[in-house]
């Protein structure tokens, strides 16, 4: 049962105003908790409820998630500033169904041990210098030697953003599956590589390796870094996964219509 909540807001006068009436019609219906909330509610875009999910994602197996968009796309979000009534009024009748999304989990191994990473779009690894040279494995078995700008690893939620620009698939939240899509791969006589988006499952690892790290850097969803040489990064779909909740029905074909088509 949800009794208690928290706000994660963008730091804009749109955001911050609806962010104080909901916590007024909020009062006596569920509790505001800092530390240990059953809901998280963000207010603002995709950015927001990226930032709300790294942010808490050491409460992850017990929080759920839900957006109230502000931003400029709002693909995560199911409310629209001018609906918190409605939302107020759903969290008041407490029906709802639980969505959970694929996060994954992101090892960099270097001779100093393991970073350990989790990313609810996606992670990459890009080299805006030098060609980069990344070599591929899956399950350990080579798949190819990567030439271009790097190679993008995502999650389904994530497949509509950096991933959709690279003309990766969308793929359903789902399904249990991470896409792997190359950043401008170099295709011709003396390098080719694989040229388009591959689609792996649970029983799936990929492994990065490269010889050359130059500034070559990894993104985690809206975080980058700069990476010191590495003796492999592995990625693959995490045991843990975003509890996103849902009051009413909002199907994945009406929000991608809603923000991609019409
Ligand atoms: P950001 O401003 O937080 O996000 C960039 C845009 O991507 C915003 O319009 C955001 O929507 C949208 N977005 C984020 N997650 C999405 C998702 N799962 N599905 C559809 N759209 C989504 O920028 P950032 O801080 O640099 O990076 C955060 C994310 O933005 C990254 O994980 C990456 O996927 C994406 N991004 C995409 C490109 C590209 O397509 N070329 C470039 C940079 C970053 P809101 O406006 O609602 O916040």
């Amino acid at each position: 049962m949800i009794k208690s909540y928290l706000m994660v807001v963008k730091q804009d006068e749109k955001s911050q105003n609806i962010a104080n009436i909901l916590k007024e019609k909020l009062n006596g219906i569920l509790e505001y908790n800092e530390s240990e909330p059953d809901l998280i509610i963000s207010i603002g875009g995709d950015g927001t409820m990226l930032y709300a999910l790294h942010e808490y994602f050491h409460l992850v197996d017990q929080v759920y998630f839900i957006g109230v968009h502000t931003g400029t796309l709002g693909f995560y979000t199911d409310y629209l500033a001018d609906e918190i009534d409605e939302l107020v009024a759903d969290i008041k009748k407490g029906e709802y169904t639980i969505n959970k999304r694929a996060v994954l989990d992101v090892e960099v191994i270097d001779e100093n041990g393991t970073a350990q990473y989790y990313a609810l779009n996606e992670m990459r690894i890009e080299n805006p210098h030098y060609t980069q040279v990344l070599h591929v494995y899956i399950n350990e078995e080579h798949l190819e030697t990567f030439r271009g700008n790097g190679l993008c690893i995502s999650t389904p939620s994530g497949s509509t953003a950096y991933n959709k620009s690279l003309g990766g698939a969308v793929i359903h939240p789902d399904l249990e599956v991470m896409q792997l899509s190359e950043v401008a791969g170099i295709q011709h006589n003396a390098y080719r590589s694989l040229g388009s988006s591959i689609v792996l499952g649970k029983e799936q690892t990929v492994t990065l390796t490269c010889d050359r790290f130059d500034g070559v850097f990894i993104g985690i969803d809206q975080y980058s870094y700069n990476l010191k040489p590495f003796k492999k990064i592995n990625v693959s779909l995490s045991s843990h996964s975003v509890q996103c909740i849902q009051y009413r029905p909002l199907t994945f074909i009406s929000r991608i219509k809603r923000s991609f088509i019409s």
